[in-house]
């Protein structure tokens, strides 16, 4: 009999243990994250395990109703309502119900029209599983096609691009004409702050992520750049959010944007490494065994950041990614040993030569692109350089100075070839 209730107790203590709010049936949610952004509100929910979805649109007023399977109701999904900011550009509210025993009901109310999407990620670095909807502004989906011209297929965007990846002798109609190119116009120059959003880049061992020292610094190129006649900027993200890698390329090439720069941080496993470093493409392999590592954590961004590489937009940037060009490396290498050269007069660096390396975000077939790796975030001092205002505003200079320096000894790949 004492046994006998002995382990009744035990039973119900367990039975209560399992009935704790934050844990569901199927899996127990980790985190609830929300990125608004004026280019998608991404919203992420962390679970120990893989959960799956269905979703569909309401209107009037617009909704998007999300049903997940495998999950109950816990105080951490709750949170979600109170982590939509009232600035997010797409959704207006949240409401999170128990739909049925193991769905729970997600419904967003929305601020426009949106196309979502609405996928899963498997663990990767710190992250567990990852169930991820992405809002979209409905009339201006993520396409890879030139602006002015709807893409109805794959076949049709690579016919209307076939001059211009071709080679040299592209035609005007080829690249989107926003802008007039006549030798005296404006040089558009495309800055990329690394990473963003879900992916935080490297850390440093102060806390410090690589996704908002870039940004400070791309900024300040930014206004180095807007301060000098003929000269224009766009940004890839000028907020903290993630663009898939093929997305920074295509935003610079729809821009018609004749440089390409891209700003990291870099991180290594011990705090000995320092110094900065200077990326190009490669058209045949890597230029050391630590430029090939540097490119596959660089191009690991998007597993971390994590995209849908279901969608078509991603299939068609797959097949232009692999069409860069002979010129475009030797310009990009010009204008990266300027650069270089620049950041070498007051920082240490770790290599004294411009590095080459696959680095997805530098397949820009006409645009020349480096990649700069400011400083090692993972070194402690190198850390501290980068979180003082002053640095940032420094080797934001010497990026600037080594981009007009090139464009000063060199016209634009892209200029010579639409003059063409
Ligand atoms: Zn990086």
């Amino acid at each position: 009999m004492t046994a006998r209730r002995q382990f009744l107790v035990q039973t119900s203590s367990l039975l209560l243990l399992l009935a704790a709010p934050d844990i569901a049936r199927g899996a127990t949610m980790v985190a609830v994250r929300v990125w608004p952004a004026s280019d998608y509100t991404r919203v992420t929910l962390e679970s120990d395990g893989a959960l799956s979805a269905t979703h569909f649109l309401v209107t009037g007023p617009d909704r998007l109703v999300i049903d997940v399977k495998g999950l109950e109701l816990s105080d951490r999904l709750r949170q979600l309502v109170a982590k939509i900011r009232p600035d997010d550009p797409y959704i207006a509210d949240a409401r999170v119900a128990q739909f049925a025993p193991d769905v729970v009901r997600i419904v967003f109310d929305l601020k426009r029209a949106v196309k979502p999407q609405v996928f899963t990620l498997p663990p990767v670095a710190a992250y567990q599983n990852r169930m991820v909807f992405d809002l979209y502004p409905a009339e201006a989906a993520p396409v890879v096609a030139a602006a002015g011209s709807p893409r109805d297929s794959l076949g049709d965007w690579l016919r209307a691009h076939r001059s211009q990846l071709d080679g040299d002798n592209v035609v005007a109609t080829a690249a989107p004409p926003r802008r007039d190119r006549r030798p005296g116009h404006s040089v558009l120059l495309a800055l990329d702050p690394g990473h963003g959003g879900e992916d935080p880049g490297a850390t440093g061992p102060g806390g410090t992520h690589e996704k908002d020292v870039v940004l400070l610094i791309a900024r300040h190129i930014r206004e180095l750049a807007l301060r000098t006649p003929n000269m224009r900027v766009m940004m890839t993200r000028d907020s903290d959010f993630f663009v898939p890698l093929w997305n920074r390329v295509q935003k610079a090439q729809q821009a018609n944007a004749d440089l390409f720069t891209s700003v990291h941080a870099d991180g290594w496993y011990t705090p000995q490494a320092r110094g900065a470093s200077v990326y190009c493409l490669s058209e045949h392999g890597a230029s050391s065994v630590e430029a090939r590592m540097m490119a596959q954590r660089e191009n690991a961004a998007d597993a971390v950041g994590g995209i849908d590489i279901h969608t078509q937009d991603y299939q068609v940037a797959k097949v232009m990614l692999d069409m860069s060009t002979a010129a475009q490396i030797n310009a990009s290498l010009k204008m990266a040993s300027r650069t270089l050269q620049q950041i070498g007069d007051f920082a240490h660096l770790h290599a004294n030569q411009v590095q080459q390396a696959g680095f997805v975000v530098l397949k820009s077939p006409s645009v020349p692109s480096m990649l700069v790796e400011t400083a090692f975030i993972s070194n402690p001092e190198e850390e501290a350089r980068l979180q003082t205002p002053a640095y940032r505003h420094k080797v934001a200079r010497a990026i600037f100075d080594g981009i007009r320096e090139y464009l000063a000894t060199r016209p634009p790949l892209a200029r010579r070839r639409t003059l063409a």
